[in-house]
């Protein structure tokens, strides 16, 4: 089993150059459509279950599923992440069910949609910090808020990452890796018009900061998967991402986690309502979610492609949460 703590593929990654996503999954056929172009791939990958994510499977039944994906993989390094943790408690839920990896977005408080300040971010990401190195398992957090609304998450209001207390929201945190809001947003709609990130404040956060960084918000939106969507009876008008050239740029420039939920979505529902259109006397699930899962495979392998990930998944040993216990020791 190569079940492997966050820390270490995103600092084999930084360390390299290359981008690792980190792809959101709520069932079995994504989790196999992920893991099958990472192992087509061959690369390492970010498996992140978001709090209503696991709310919807009941924890247990998608808690398992990922950890399928781990034994059914030996030779893939996983991480499974929890996305979005918003307490302490989400954190210890999700270490429970064996995650080796979580993120506490103190940026917003609890409820997931009012904005928090400075010192309560640094309070509950201390707090998590502490829990989760004890046990091996490495922590991403937050400073700056993006906009949109991801699974609910998300205040609406946008604030770009100030660089200096990004720098000492690290020092004070002891955070493995660090998410900023440089202009990207939640949901298929994330621009409207131009298409305008602050790589400016990607530089000085990467001039200030030596930890992973980390990009939420950052799909496609593809207008070859809208237009599928919208040709089969979709509705989306309007929907736009982050062009791959600014991922890609993104990741030059330091980002080594790109979050990807919203073009997995696209792919499985343009390729469901295709069979269904296509298809209408159809009715066995499998027929449909099949080709969702292909669909869906397909387009992650472009991503393992394109953000650099593909052919990384031998380069390196896979740490043991008892491994990171260790490391962690008088860092934490
Ligand atoms: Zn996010």
């Amino acid at each position: 089993m190569a079940l492997v703590p966050g820390k270490q593929i995103l600092e084999e990654a930084e360390k390299k150059g290359y981008g690792v996503g980190a792809y959101n999954v709520n069932n079995m056929e994504q989790i196999q459509a992920i893991m099958a172009a990472a192992k087509e791939t061959q690369s390492p990958v970010i498996i992140q279950a978001s709090r209503g994510a696991l709310k919807y499977s009941n924890f247990t039944y998608l808690g398992y599923l990922m950890k399928a994906a781990v034994i059914e993989n030996p030779d893939i390094p996983v991480v499974m992440h929890l996305d979005h943790g918003n307490s302490l408690e989400s954190v210890v839920k999700a270490i429970e069910l064996g995650f080796s990896s979580v993120m506490i977005d103190g940026s917003l408080m609890e409820d997931g949609r009012t904005a928090s300040t400075y010192e309560y971010n640094v309070d509950v990401t201390r707090s998590v910090v502490v829990y989760a190195h004890a046990r091996g398992v490495s922590v991403e957090a937050e400073i700056g808020t993006l906009g949109g609304l991801e699974d609910g998450v998300g205040s609406g209001n946008a604030h770009l990452t100030n660089p200096k207390e990004a720098k000492n929201f690290v020092d004070e945190t002891g955070v493995d890796s660090l998410a900023i809001a440089i202009g990207t947003s939640h949901g298929a709609y994330k621009f409207k018009g131009a298409i305008n990130l602050a790589f400016d404040v990607l530089k000085e956060v990467r001039s200030l900061v030596d930890i992973p960084i980390v990009l939420h918000g950052a799909s496609c939106v593809p207008k070859e998967l809208i237009d599928e969507l919208n040709k089969y009876g979709g509705k989306m008008p309007g929907a736009m991402g982050v062009p791959i050239t600014s991922l890609q740029e993104a990741i030059k420039l330091g980002v080594s986690k790109v979050n990807v939920d919203t073009d997995g979505r696209l792919a499985i529902t343009a390729a469901i309502r295709k069979v269904f259109v296509e298809n209408p006397e159809k009715f066995d699930p499998r027929e449909y979610l099949g080709p969702a899962r292909t669909a869906l495979t397909n387009i992650i392998v472009s991503k393992m492609k394109a953000f650099g990930t593909a052919g990384h998944a031998k380069d390196y040993t896979p740490k043991t949460l008892d491994d990171m216990k260790k490391l962690y020791i008088g860092s934490a």
